[in-house]
């Protein structure tokens, strides 16, 4: 029900007003019945106002204070004056007025007043809220601009170093081709494909992220034996560690703590979330440290913890940790876009789950990723 606030001094027309509207609107009123002086109690909103010339002299700049906060949406107000008043009106009046009737009132007249006026602020407020719509679709459309300008300047910037690595090998190869020990063939070409699958990995994530800020990623789940699945990801990454030239490289432990891990989980994400974390947890720790995986599948639920004795994490950063492009302040030389932990939370989020971080600066780091798991059709 639309409310209306009638200051209106003359008696008869205010005991007149209040009886025609009182039945369709809700009128508020001044606690006062003769010369209105305190409006403070009007504060809250309504949809329009009706004024006669002895209260509009006296309250002119309260009204066009209270239509300037509201503007642009219009508040409107209906003077009632007599018709010789009319021509008293001087300019104040038509800043702060709307519309007016001339006394004596007609019931008709008053409510066709009424009911355009309202209406009047109704298009006005949903054309506020259009426009406040088109600002918003403006501000995502900006954001998403900005997101693939930044990521352009990211593969720029990431894909250059392995490229280079690639031409500069490869021009190694062929001019010293016969110069160089089997062995030593074998590093260079062993460094170049891992430069390729770095690139590779990279322009991956890229692509996935956009396919998730689309909303167009698709959603598979299958049962999966989670022991099985983290083993053979564990595996791949020894492998790589095999490759790295340190003499003492990271050690990965993987410890499932279940003795049954069938569940139906989204492989693809939890692949990623899962590289990621463990990727973390090898790149931002020292030689000759462990990382620790671990899985443990309750009746409902999935947990993997993935916990290094690494850099650690300034608790300052914490916060922004899974924000696109945010990096801690103590990652000094090590390579990273600030990315793949928030594919982790996409991934994490789109399986209902949840991400925890327990991580002190020089000590180490623990990630724990808990998903809820679909049961298995007997
Ligand atoms: P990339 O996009 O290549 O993964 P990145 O590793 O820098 O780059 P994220 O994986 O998103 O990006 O991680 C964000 C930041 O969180 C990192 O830059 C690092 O500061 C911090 N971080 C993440 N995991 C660890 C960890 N295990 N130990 C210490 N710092 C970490
Ligand atoms: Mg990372």
């Amino acid at each position: 029900m639309s409310q209306i606030l009638l200051l209106v001094e003359q008696k008869e027309n205010r005991r007149l007003l209040l009886e025609w509207l009182a039945v369709n609107y809700m009128v508020l009123l001044p606690n006062s019945t003769g010369e209105i002086d305190d409006l403070s109690q009007f504060n809250q909103s309504f949809g329009m106002g009706i004024i006669d010339g002895l209260a509009l002299k006296r309250h002119w700049q309260w009204i066009a204070a209270k239509k300037q906060a509201e503007h642009p949406v219009c508040l409107p107000f209906l003077l009632i004056t007599s018709r010789s008043d009319v021509g008293m009106a001087t300019q104040f009046i038509w800043q702060t007025i709307d519309d007016l009737i001339i006394a004596p009132i007609e019931k008709i007249e008053l409510q066709a007043r009424v009911e355009i006026l309202l209406r009047s602020r109704q298009l006005s407020l949903t054309l506020k809220l259009s426009h406040d719509q088109l600002d918003r679709s403006l501000q995502t459309a900006k954001e998403l601009n900005d997101m693939k300008t930044s990521l352009l300047y990211m593969i720029a910037h990431d894909v250059r170093n392995p490229l280079n690595f690639i031409i500069g090998t490869t021009q190694v190869l062929t001019q010293y081709k016969s110069k160089l020990t089997d062995e030593k063939t074998q590093e260079l070409l062993d460094k170049t494909q891992a430069a390729a699958k770095g690139i590779d990995l990279l322009l991956d994530d890229v692509l996935q992220l956009g396919k998730f800020e689309s909303g167009k990623m698709a959603f598979c789940l299958l049962p999966l034996d989670l022991a099985k699945f983290c083993n053979e990801l564990v595996g791949e990454f020894q492998s790589s560690l095999k490759l790295k030239p340190q003499t003492e490289p990271v050690t990965l432990i993987f410890v499932n703590h279940s003795p049954s891990t069938m569940a139906c989980l989204e492989a693809s994400l939890l692949r990623r979330i899962l590289s990621n974390l463990l990727s973390n947890a090898i790149k931002y720790s020292p030689p000759n440290t462990q990382v620790i995986f671990e899985l443990k599948v309750t009746e409902n639920e999935a947990i993997f913890s993935v916990q290094d004795a690494g850099i650690g994490i300034p608790i300052a950063d914490q916060e922004r940790l899974f924000d696109s492009f945010y990096r801690a302040k103590n990652v000094g030389q090590i390579p990273g876009t600030g990315l793949g932990l928030n594919i982790v939370k996409k991934c994490v989020d789109l399986h209902s789950g949840e991400i925890s971080l327990s991580s002190e600066e020089g000590v180490g780091s623990t990630f724990t990723v808990t998903l809820p798991i679909a049961q298995l059709a007997e």
